[in-house]
Order: C-alpha cells, then structure tokens, then sequence
C-alpha cells in the first residue's frame, strides 16, 4: 500500500534516534476501506504496546497522508508469524522496565507550558523530581481528559532519569499494570511481578482510576505501595477522577492515594493555550502568528489535543500545498473542524452578545460614539467578530455602520494586546464567547 510507505517513512523517521522504529516496521498494512486503515500486528502484547505508545502519531500521520477522516485499527494478524527476534524489536516487560525505559521520552518539562491552571501541579511536579521520595509522597495528580497528566508524570520521569542517574524507574499505565499482573498470575509468576514493582526508586503510574472495579489489581497496587512507601521510594499517580470519585476501589487503597499531594491541572486559559500553541508550532517548524493562535484557542473547548490535533492539520495544509498560512486559510482549512460551515456565528449574533453584556444597545456598537463604555465594547465586538466568524476586516466594517477596514484591524490589535494584560477584559471576553456557545 503505497499511502502506508508514506505513513512508515515519517513514523520510522520521528523515531529514528530512538530504539523504537522496529515496532514501526513489524505493523503490516492489511486493508484500507471506508477511512479505515487495518494494520495486523503479530500478537497480544505488540498490539497492547503499540496502541498504547505509537497509535496516536501513526493516527496523526495517516491523516495527514491519506484523509483527516481517516482511522487507524490494529488487529492481530495470525497469517503470518512475524520473528520478533529477528526483527530487532527491543525487548519491554520486565527487561525494559528495568531500565527506566516505560517513558515516553517525548514528555519533558522543557516542552510543558506552565500558566494559571497548572502551575500548582508542575510545581509540585518539579518538587518531587528533584527530591524523589522525599517532598510528597504520593503525589496524586488529577485533571481533565487531554491537559496533560501523561505528559507532567513522564516529565517527572525523565527528569528524575536525567538528575538522579541509576534510579529504577517505572512508567507504566494501569491499564499494563493490570494486564501485567493478569499474565503474571496466569503464568504462575507473580514472584517475578513482585520483585520488578517492588524493587523501583520511582513508580509513575497512570490514570490510576481504571483500577476501579479490579480486585486483585488493586490489592496488588495496595501492597506495591505499601513496600515502597516504607522504603521512601517515590510513588505518582494520575487520575481523571479525585480518589474520592474513583468508584469501586477499596477504602485502604483510597486513602493511600489521598495520604500525600494531591495536585489539581485545571482547564487552561487562553494565554496558556495560546503560549501551548506556540510551543508546539515552533517545534513542528510552522509558522502561527497572534491572530491564528488565539483563533485556535478560542475555538477549543478544554482539550489540548484538540488544540494539537488542528495544528497537525494547519501545518499538513502549509506544507502539503506549500502555502503561508494566514488566519483565512486556517479558518478554512479548519471550519469543518471547528464548526459545521454553514454554522459559524454570525456578527450579529457577536454585537448582541457585546451589547447584553455591556448593558448598552447593538445601534451603540454600530455607530460613531467616542464615549469609552461604548468604544471599548464594540472593539471587543469587533475583535470577537473577527475571531469567530468568517467575515473579512472590510465585512466586519461594514457591519459595524460601515467603518473603514483599518479601524476594524486597529480595534482588533488593540483587544488582542489588551488581553493579554488586562484581566477584566479577558474575563469580559471569556464570559461573552462562552455565552456564544
Ligand atoms: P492527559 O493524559 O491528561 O489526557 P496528555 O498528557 O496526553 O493529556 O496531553 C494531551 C496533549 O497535550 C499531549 O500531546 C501533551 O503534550 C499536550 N499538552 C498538555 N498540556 C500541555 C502543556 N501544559 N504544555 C504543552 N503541551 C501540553
Ligand atoms: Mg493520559
């Protein structure tokens, strides 16, 4: 399949310079019908390992090469014995735990924005990687799908990996972590499983609330914690759930998790969000000025992915037809995306958005009045107009009792800056573009 060499070339080439490529190399392309691409893997744990490691950038890339409608499904595919041996493929469990090597190396501070919603938690993240085992122990760290919990805990990985050279770390999902211990048991070798999880320095385990509803796991995690807790070894969880909202878990095993930090990410604002996109944008070599990056910002809801997931497509768009964006062309690029075409808000749907909360009336926003209660709602107006609707300066001009298009860029500039600094403007702005829906 010729798309699928294409996919390969650029997956084999993001982890060149990492052990990981042979992975790449043993999914085998076994059909693509109706957006979907098949890929067969040669059993259970390459399957669990793969989607749990590599299926969202083989997921990116296929979307960028092939369709963005496109979804990537991976089966084990039994026609073909595949030698992993001989394929190279580096060996994980037990080995590789050992060698701190569960991180995804990726996930750094260095590349972790900090703002408002998550400076408590990175904080508290870089407290514990500098003194593992001896600042907060555990350390529960909890938020929202897509803010970035997997990042921060593998960015207290590698950073522990980094300053406190030799220590045993172990990065692993609950969801492994379970079916681990189910293979563990199956095979009558749970001494084995013992020994690996209650010999780390530092065990980061992730979305722990998926222990909710398994027993044994969870007695399991009790003792591992337990052991590792006496020995001083630090210990971080995850969670998209308090531990008190964990359902179906044992009180002991709660109340281990609340015994040490528990660290909240919040939602980001939109400097965070903005300041996000513009990291990402610069390591992916695209060029995002203000005006695409709070347009971006401002049509996420919460979810960081979302916010990546529509660069990966501004930036297949540049480099694919070769074209320099600008905030038209990410509009359209994105509008499937961000609202159905035929949806975007109109301007005036904006100006009585502005007037209600303004208490003043839309014939105000659209006519000559210097006085600043009417002059700074209707620069507002006119810089949501421009970032949530599809309308040119000159349309909105024209809509606003027919202004001049500079005014309209000035009065965007101008609110752009203001945010940035002005608290009750960009809580103005919030509040009105939420009420938008
Ligand atoms: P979660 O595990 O909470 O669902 P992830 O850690 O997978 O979320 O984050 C989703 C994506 O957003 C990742 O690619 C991550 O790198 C990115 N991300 C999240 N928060 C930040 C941040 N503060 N700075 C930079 N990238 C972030
Ligand atoms: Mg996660």
């Amino acid at each position: 399949m010729e798309a699928w060499e294409k996919i390969k070339k650029e997956l084999v080439n993001i982890y060149k310079d990492t052990n990981d490529d042979p992975w790449i190399t043993i999914l085998n392309p076994l059909s693509f019908k109706d957006n979907s691409l098949i890929l067969g893997v040669p059993d259970d744990f390459s399957l669990d390992w793969i989607k749990n490691h590599y299926h969202s950038d083989i997921l990116k890339f296929a979307r960028t090469v092939i369709n963005d409608n496109t979804s990537v499904e991976l089966v084990i595919d039994h026609r073909e014995e595949i030698d992993i041996e001989s394929k190279n493929i580096p060996k994980v469990g037990f080995t590789q735990l050992n060698n701190s090597k569960g991180l995804l190396k990726n996930y750094t501070f260095d590349n972790y924005v900090v703002g408002e919603s998550n400076k408590f938690a990175s904080a508290a993240a870089v407290a514990v990687s500098q003194n593992p085992g001896k600042s907060y122990n555990p350390l529960f760290i909890y938020g929202g799908v897509g803010l970035g919990k997997t990042h921060i805990i593998n960015a207290i990985g590698n950073l522990i990996d980094d300053e406190h050279k030799g220590l045993n770390i172990i990065y692993i999902t609950t969801e492994n972590f379970v079916n681990d211990l189910v293979n563990h048991l199956r095979d009558r070798k749970m001494d084995i499983f013992r020994e690996v999880y209650r010999n780390c320095d530092v065990l980061l385990i992730d979305d722990i609330q998926f222990i909710s509803n398994k027993e044994r796991s969870q007695e399991e995690m009790f003792h591992t914690f337990n052991t590792l807790y006496e020995e001083k070894k630090q210990i971080v969880f995850t969670s998209d759930k308090l531990p008190k909202e964990i359902s179906n878990i044992e009180e002991r095993l709660r109340s281990r998790f609340e015994m040490g930090l528990i660290a909240d990410i919040q939602v980001p604002d939109i400097e965070t969000k903005v300041a996000i996109i513009k990291k990402k944008a610069e390591s992916d070599h695209i060029e995002i000025d203000d005006e695409i990056a709070f347009f971006l910002a401002y049509n996420t809801q919460s979810n960081i992915r979302e916010l990546e997931g529509y660069l990966t497509r501004l930036s297949a768009y540049a480099i694919l037809t070769k074209t320099k964006l600008n905030i038209h062309i990410a509009k359209e690029v994105l509008s499937g995306l961000i609202r159905k075409k035929d949806k975007w808000l109109t301007i005036e749907d904006i100006q009585k958005a502005v007037a209600m909360h303004f208490k003043i009336k839309v014939s105000d926003l659209l006519s000559s009045k210097r006085m600043k209660f009417i002059s700074l709602p209707r620069q507002i107006a006119m810089f949501l107009s421009r970032t949530l609707t599809n309308a040119s300066y000159p349309e909105i001009g024209l809509q606003f009792g027919n202004k001049d298009h500079s005014t309209v860029i000035h009065s965007v500039n101008k609110i752009t800056e203001m945010i940035k600094d002005n608290q009750s403007i960009k809580d103005a702005v919030e509040k009105i573009k939420k009420g938008l829906g």
